[in-house]
């Protein structure tokens, strides 16, 4: 049977089917963990190919895994059932602004930097930015619903499409939402997909919506010396009057990690940092960074260094940018969580996550987009020690249940894929679970489509970071 699909998928794809073991195994990890081996990898470069592979999927009940540039946090292209890996990296031609509309069409395979990059140079913006928008592509934000600093003040990926043609799991060619900002003709398909995590459609263009770039922008640091009154000003900010457009923290883990790679003179000895960007009208920035620092004022806050040039305010993002580098290379592995918390309840889960890291002796950093309630807590540690493993395996729960418990959520933007799905029924409930369920049934009766993602799989209670 495997020469007969090989030769069907040739058919389609053409030399775009890798099919030697040595080209498969690199499709076979994201950035997360686990190593699985596809059986094929088709590189799609149009709807109607991913189309009939669908319908051949289908035919001979094979998996589809959807894949951009798989830098997923939580597992979600890894092929954990083997079948087809559908590489969109490859697809990445398609990029088309049309700035009187305010919109953007992209293919699935676009990079999100090259779509900051093109609304740019027409005085225009894309707001979602997650951190890896220089590597990742848009189908994969899609799919997870990503975020980035600057969601404090503008939203997630679902706040920017209009719409999205897609590929259904029985192979049918659909178009959700359309170029215009209100539409409400039927089902807001358009949001049920984005976040889905590859397992309802397949996405294969979407048209994003642009605002204006902001005029100018300003940045200060604040500086504490203790977690907790960090954790309290982040409500104290957003309450204000002002709207930061970034406001993003680092813990004194996170400060020396950076300290320790790039000498960027940082104040080792804080408990944290905070980075917070206003944006707009040049006149209006350092007034609300002043109200900013009088509303810290009143919490006792008084540590705050405005950046005077625009090169002081590159080098303060830069000391975020380099967080992920700098732990990566202080470290063997790297576990990056993303659990969310209401944002009252900031300084319980900075109290519980250093509570946490005492109690297992563990290498824990926390940075994190603050005005989200978006932290990530992440650990350092050596995955060929098992015990060590077993330690962070027990971690992890323990902060995935503490967030539940707070009102908060498993993943605010990494999405659940396989390493957070022995957690879901938590967070939702046996019947919302059912729930969910039924839409994946009702939407791909074969599970063709991503299986072995969100939804646990019988036995699995507890998270697993190893799949050998
Ligand atoms: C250093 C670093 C920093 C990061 N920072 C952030 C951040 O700030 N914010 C954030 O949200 N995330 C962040 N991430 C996580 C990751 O970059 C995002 O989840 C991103 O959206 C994944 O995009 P990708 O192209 O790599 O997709 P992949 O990892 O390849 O796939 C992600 C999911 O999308 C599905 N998929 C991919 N393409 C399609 C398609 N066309 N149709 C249907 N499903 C599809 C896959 O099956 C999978 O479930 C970071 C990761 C790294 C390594």
């Amino acid at each position: 049977m495997k020469e007969k699909i090989i030769e069907k998928l040739s058919e389609i794809v053409g030399d775009r089917l890798l099919t030697d073991i040595d080209e498969r195994v690199s499709y076979g990890y994201d950035a997360s963990f686990g190593q699985y081996m596809p059986d094929y990898v088709v590189q799609v470069m149009s709807a109607e190919e991913v189309r009939e592979i669908i319908q051949l999927a289908n035919t001979y009940e094979i998996p589809i895994y959807p894949r951009g540039a798989s830098t997923s946090l939580s597992g979600g292209p890894l092929p954990v059932h083997a079948g087809i890996v559908m590489d969109f990296s490859q697809w990445n031609q398609y990029l088309e602004i049309f700035p009187d509309d305010l919109l953007i069409k992209a293919s699935p395979g676009v990079k999100t930097g090259d779509i900051h990059q093109l609304a740019e140079e027409h005085n225009l913006m894309y707001p979602p930015d997650p951190s890896s928008s220089s590597i990742c592509t848009i189908g994969g934000n899609l799919a997870e619903n990503a975020g980035g600093p600057r969601g404090v003040k503008y939203g997630v990926t679902k706040d920017f499409v209009l719409g999205l043609e897609v590929v259904t799991a029985e192979g049918e060619i659909i178009r959700t939402g359309g170029n215009t900002v209100k539409n409400v003709t039927g089902y807001d398909l358009t949001k049920l997909l984005i976040g889905s995590e590859g397992t309802l459609g397949i996405i294969t263009e979407a048209t994003l919506r642009l605002i204006p770039k902001p005029m100018d922008t300003k940045t200060a640091m604040v500086i504490f010396d203790d977690l907790y009154t960090a954790g309290k000003s982040i409500s104290k900010i957003l309450t204000s009057g002002v709207r930061p457009s970034k406001m993003e923290i680092l813990d004194q883990n996170a400060i020396n990690k950076v300290e320790d790679y790039a000498r960027l003179h940082l104040p080792r000895t804080a408990a944290a940092i905070l980075l917070v960007e206003v944006d707009g009208d040049p006149d209006a920035l350092t007034k609300e960074l002043n109200v900013i620092q009088r509303a810290l004022l009143e919490i006792e806050v008084d540590n705050v260094q405005i950046a005077k040039t625009k090169e002081e305010e590159a080098r303060l993002w830069q000391v975020r940018k380099l967080v992920s580098p700098a732990i990566v290379q202080s470290g063997y592995t790297k576990i990056s969580e993303d659990a969310t918390v209401p944002l009252s309840k900031i300084p319980d889960m900075f109290r519980k996550i250093d509570e946490v890291k005492k109690k297992y002796n563990l290498n824990i950093v926390v940075f994190g987009h603050a005005g989200d309630g978006n932290l990530h807590p992440t650990i350092n540690t050596n995955m060929r020690d098992a015990e060590e493993v077993s330690k962070v395996e027990d971690a992890v729960e323990e902060i995935f249940r503490y967030a539940i418990e707070l009102g908060g959520t498993l993943s605010g933007e990494h999405g659940i894929g396989t390493m957070k799905k022995p957690f879901f029924p938590v967070e939702v409930g046996e019947a919302g679970m059912l729930f969910q369920k039924a839409i994946k049934q009702a939407l791909d009766p074969k599970n063709i489509l991503n299986p072995g993602k969100i939804f646990p799989e019988a036995g699995e209670k507890r998270l697993v970071l190893k799949n050998d």
